[in-house]
């Protein structure tokens, strides 16, 4: 999905040309990756002619998380989230019409050499938007990555912010040299964290596991989401707790969970295979996730924001 890029963006504050928008490759962003960001699923509701964003609050709060604690100036950067809430509704209607999207709203530095006081900094944001793929449904082969997820005392895991996605690079390769879809990370103090993009939960014996914050794992949207459905709709027990690395092998059902893996089984984990993949948990878990963003109404479990796309659907049909 990223490699066709679409013919417009949103850029500072209105629609241009995906060409247009750019920075020069000296600036803080392009040296030093000073951007923090989100991932947004806008699904296509076809009955309604409509968008829904999920949890677009719950990015938007958590993009300005990651922007305090990476000290970008607080009141340039509250000016561009409000920016930002606007800009996503202008883009999914100039690009939607009748397809499911993903998009990433994005904050950066464009200049200031390690800036952080207000006066020597400038800040820019943008959304980029793409069809979204479907989703594949087939379980995912995971490895045990050598490398391990950043201590909170180094990048914190709770910033989205690009540097930080280095770290993923060489997990993500050591996969896919071993033939496997995903990697997933220990932290610092050998137990489960998480995935480059993705929450790791496993099933043992009717019960949901899933690390803590405090083992090194982004506080993901989509995680407190599934927790939540599980507990109510689903009714089963979750507890977050550290995950031993041999746990991973024993478990009934193993899955990751993320905006954009939305909720995957996984089926083998270093070549081990699961019990069951998709197990009756997963799949549980998986129906009701998509559920609740592919149909839910405003205040459902997936909270959307509801963008009325009517009106450019029409111009493009
Ligand atoms: N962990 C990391 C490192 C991520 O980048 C993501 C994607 N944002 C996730 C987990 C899943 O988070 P969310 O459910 O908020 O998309």
């Amino acid at each position: 999905m990223f490699d066709t890029p679409p013919s417009v963006m949103w850029w500072n504050g209105r629609l241009v040309p995906w060409a247009a928008a750019t920075v020069h490759v000296t600036s803080e962003v392009a040296t030093r990756g000073t951007n923090v960001f989100e991932g947004l699923r806008a699904y296509w509701q076809p009955g309604e002619r409509r968008h829904a964003v999920v949890h677009l609050d719950a990015h938007l709060e958590r993009l300005a998380q990651s922007a305090r604690l990476i000290r970008l100036p607080e009141a340039a950067t509250a000016e561009h989230i409000a920016l930002l809430r606007t800009g996503v509704g202008e883009l999914v209607r100039a690009i939607g019409a009748a397809q499911d999207l993903y998009l990433r709203p994005t904050l950066y530095i464009e200049q200031g050499r390690y800036g952080w006081r207000p006066e020597k900094v400038k800040l820019g944001s943008y959304i980029a938007g793409y069809p979204a793929d479907p989703t594949p449904t087939r379980p995912m082969d995971c490895i045990v990555s050598s490398w391990r997820r950043t201590p909170d005392t180094a990048v914190s895991p709770l910033i989205k912010v690009g540097a930080a996605y280095q770290a993923f690079r060489l997990p993500r390769i050591e996969a896919e040299v071993q033939g496997a879809d995903e990697a997933i990370l220990l932290n610092t103090r050998d137990t489960v964290a998480e995935t480059g993009g993705a929450a790791v939960f496993l099933v043992r014996s009717g019960t949901v596991v899933t690390p803590p914050l405090a083992d090194g794992v982004l506080d993901s949207i989509t995680r407190r989401t599934v927790i939540g459905l599980l507990r109510t709709s689903i009714g089963l027990p979750v507890i977050e707790r550290s995950i031993p690395r041999s746990e991973l092998y024993i478990a009934d059902e193993a899955f990751l969970c993320g905006t954009l893996d939305e909720v995957r089984a996984i089926g083998t984990i270093d070549g081990l295979s699961m019990a069951a993949a998709p197990g009756p948990v997963t799949a549980a878990v998986r129906d009701a996730y998509l559920a609740a963003c592919r149909e839910g109404k405003d205040g459902g479990p997936a909270s959307l924001h509801l963008i009325d796309t009517l009106e450019a659907h029409r111009a493009t049909a």
